[in-house]
């Protein structure tokens, strides 16, 4: 299997599929009846050569059976980098895992993976922040997991003020003050407020980018 460069050399690199496209020399046509090539892969956005076969059985109550995956070209909802959506990762997504054949891939790996991380991260602090008896432990992972996610701008920085409110229900004579750990956190709230007040865009420090603070993000795509 040959692979090819050039173009792709700009693309969002795929920790198991790579780069640019795979090769495979396959160029079947949808032609109703025998071949079908799915929905969300139209020759404009096709890789010509790239077609591998696909095992109709194995994909998920189909309306419309997929006979051939292509390799794709997509650009990334989020970071606006392109990536390919590979034949063979499509393969894996419809036949392995059985998403239905309506599902489409429109974030990069590095953005679905980010995506899935933060994701998890509000869950975490979602459930700390609900519990009436945290640890002081659980309190500063509580501190982390809001400071994680002011930093990579899932929350706002309003949640600034909730984190200096936890930060300071440590009473002024507790040991835990003293710990690297409380230091280093109230270190990350410092730099964040000053970068708050300090945003061009923030001449309030209060209301930016971010209307809504710590609220569900809505349900996501794959
Ligand atoms: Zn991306």
């Amino acid at each position: 299997m040959k692979r090819g460069t050039d173009k792709f050399s700009d693309f969002v690199e795929h920790p198991r599929y790579g780069r640019g496209p795979r090769i495979t020399g396959q160029n079947p046509q949808t032609n109703y009846g025998s071949t079908f090539i799915h929905w969300h892969s139209p020759t404009d956005c096709r890789i010509p050569n790239t077609a591998i076969n696909a095992n109709t059985s194995r994909q998920k109550e189909p309306t419309v059976a997929v006979t051939h995956y292509y390799d794709v070209e997509r650009r990334c909802r989020d970071c606006g980098r392109m990536f390919i959506f590979f034949a063979e990762e499509q393969r894996h997504w419809y036949e392995v895992l059985r998403f239905g054949l309506d599902s489409d891939c429109v974030r990069c790996v590095e953005c679905r993976k980010s995506e899935q991380q933060t994701a998890h991260l509000r869950q975490r602090y979602e459930s700390l922040l609900d519990r009436s008896d945290r640890t002081d432990k659980e309190t500063l992972e509580l501190i982390d997991c809001a400071l994680t996610l002011v930093e990579h701008s899932a929350f706002g920085h309003r949640t600034l003020q909730r984190i200096r409110a936890l930060l300071n229900s440590f009473p002024s004579e507790s040991k835990i003050r003293r710990h690297a750990t409380f230091r280093g956190l109230a270190n990350r709230a410092d730099i964040l407020t000053e970068a708050a007040a300090n945003h061009p865009m923030q001449p309030s420090g209060e209301v930016g980018r971010f209307e809504v603070d710590d609220q569900p993000s809505p349900p996501a795509d794959r």
